[in-house]
């Protein structure tokens, strides 16, 4: 790596770290396609590489360069966002407890309450944005893990990263945060105290819709870093090498496209809270959401380019309005360049507590102008107005 450290995570990010390939001088690095490396006469494996169930040097530029942004010790990338969250928790033992948000990814949701559980581990979700509910489920030498999302899907509940790391640490526990949503150019865990930081790379860190990947940045590399680097090796969450090189390729942008991004979604937000169609608009920048002050601690740059609308008429009215839009996409995920609407409550099913008249809105690098007048005809549409 030939970058200063000391210039700013955005010039980190746009140039990868600086490397330059040792041997062409090329910018972009090349893409390893080995499965397995040659071993030295003697026996050793002097290069530090085996077989590529474990890692693949493709990686190495990208987990640097997430490590340096996030201010951690180390990175991992994973198969899929699930694979690193779930790495996490497989690291626990059977019999240990752990703390999770009532609000938060759906699918791990969904995974910690069956086969978390049916493993072994006791799980206890919380409203994890009020403090107090996080002091009354942990228990001291019994809790390994606390687990946050923050802001949280779909309602971007905001938690208190610092408070909820002083509450894990003296209880004995880890806290591990997911900032999928919150990327490192608005939030840094580490920096607030979180242990461990996951991604689903798939979103903002790939931010082209073209990849499925997760990340896992450790603030210490220790004997737990260990246990989860050996998880990704023995079941095999690796990325595939093409896929790491398009999460390099697409991280050199993220700075811009989540700063766009997140002054498409502030704009959006106020119009759309004066919007005679709308109930409410939830999104962490605007003065009257109720985590404001949470995500102003721990937030800089803005609030994300996330946010949900509540719509007068309730389900089938917001089910209509998604049907008659023409720019934005119907479509799960978020965090790429186009602009994605989904009707999140019939996506999570049964027991979800996302409210059923909610739109789940990923604003995307299309003009706000645009994005504003496609949902208003939209909504007009599905109102008969
Ligand atoms: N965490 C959050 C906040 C997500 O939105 C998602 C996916 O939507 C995940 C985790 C899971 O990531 P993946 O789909 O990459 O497995």
């Amino acid at each position: 790596m030939t970058i200063k450290k000391s210039v700013t995570p955005a010039s980190l990010a746009a140039q990868a770290m600086g490397w330059i390939d040792p041997v062409t001088r090329a910018v972009v690095p090349p893409i390893h396609m080995a499965s397995t490396y040659e071993r030295d006469a003697d026996n050793a494996y002097r290069s530090g590489r085996i077989y590529a169930r474990a890692d693949n040097p493709t990686f190495d530029q990208a987990e640097t360069t997430l490590s340096a942004l996030e201010g951690g010790a180390k990175a991992l990338i994973f198969s899929s966002g699930m694979s690193a969250a779930t790495a996490c928790f497989l690291a626990l033992a059977p019999g240990d407890h752990v703390v999770a948000p009532k609000v938060m990814y759906w699918s791990l949701r969904n995974w910690l309450g069956n086969f978390a559980t049916s493993w072994g581990l006791k799980v206890e979700f919380v409203d994890a944005d009020r403090i107090d509910a996080i002091v009354a489920a942990v228990r001291p030498g019994d809790t390994k893990l606390v687990w946050l999302e923050t802001p949280a899907n779909p309602t971007w509940a905001v938690s208190d990263i610092a408070a909820a790391a002083e509450i894990a640490h003296k209880a004995g526990a880890l806290l591990a945060v997911d900032s999928t949503v919150a990327t490192p150019v608005l939030t840094r865990p580490i920096e607030h105290g979180a242990d461990i930081v996951m991604h689903s790379a798939t979103k903002y860190l790939n931010g082209h819709s073209d990849i499925i990947a997760g990340a896992l940045v450790g603030a210490h590399d220790d004997e737990h870093w260990a246990r989860l680097r050996m998880i990704r090796a023995q079941l095999g969450t690796v990325l595939g090498q093409t896929e790491a090189w398009l999460l390099m390729r697409g991280m050199r942008t993220l700075f811009p496209r989540v700063q766009w991004a997140c002054r498409s979604a502030e704009t959006l937000a106020q119009k759309f809270s004066e919007h005679p169609m709308i109930a409410e608009v939830l999104y962490p920048g605007l003065p009257s959401f109720a985590g404001h002050a949470a995500a102003k601690k721990q937030m800089s740059g803005g609030f994300s380019g996330m946010l949900s609308v509540r719509i007068k008429g309730g389900e089938p009215t917001a089910i209509a309005t998604a049907a008659c839009v023409e720019l934005w996409k119907r479509a799960t995920s978020l965090g790429g360049v186009e602009s994605l609407i989904e009707h999140r409550a019939s996506i999570e099913g049964p027991g979800t507590p996302c409210p059923p008249d909610l739109l789940r809105l990923s604003v995307g690098m299309e003009d706000a102008g645009d994005l504003y007048d496609d949902l208003d005809q939209a909504l007009r549409r599905a109102h008969n107005a």
